[in-house]
């Protein structure tokens, strides 16, 4: 049987590694394939100069835009800090059991709290994040279990305490959306 297909937007000089192990990830968690692309388009317009942000609901509306067929959901990844009007900053952003989702790097990085750069961490970090929205795509909502990544997170803090897994009851309903 063909899997289902996600398609992933970069915007952004993304490093190849960065880029695999999102991919990487994804395909393994929710058991489908990934394709990558490239952003095309300028998104200087939806940066706000007075916050030093992107408006993450604008960047939505944009990937909402961009629909292709063939893909069960669509994704964008930024290196912009994003904002929401009601919100200081977000890491991604999701319509609940949509096909879009969009997430950020930007505050992921050691290097923004003043502690040492690690790589690899901020990829464990993005790579929670992706799962975390795209899992919203799936109609899943927050969660309770401190380790279940529908957790909510404010602080990089609360994403190193979850695991990059879907808890039991989770899991269960994720599988139940995707047989639909
Ligand atoms: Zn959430
Ligand atoms: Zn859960």
């Amino acid at each position: 049987m063909k899997r289902p297909k996600i398609k992933i937007v970069t915007c952004g000089r993304f490093e190849n590694k960065t880029k695999m192990h999102i991919c990487r990830d994804v395909s393994r968690i929710f058991q489908v394939d990934v394709d990558v692309f490239e952003c095309t388009i300028d998104v200087s317009k939806y940066y706000n100069p007075a916050r030093r942000q992107y408006n993450a609901d604008m960047l939505l509306e944009l990937l909402i835009s961009r629909y292709t067929p063939g893909y069960i959901k669509h994704l964008s990844v930024f290196q912009g800090d994003l904002f929401i009007p009601i919100l200081t900053y977000i890491f991604g952003q999701a319509v609940l059991e949509g096909d879009y989702a969009i997430a950020s790097n930007y505050r992921l990085r050691n290097e923004l709290y003043g502690l040492k750069r690690d790589d690899q961490l901020m990829r464990e970090r993005f790579s929670k994040v992706v799962v975390h929205e795209l899992g919203h795509t799936f109609g899943l909502k927050h969660c309770i279990n401190p380790v279940c990544i529908m957790r909510s997170s404010t602080y990089v803090e609360d994403l190193d305490q979850k695991e990059i897994e879907f808890c039991p009851a989770c899991r269960e309903k994720l599988d139940a959306m995707m047989k639909r």
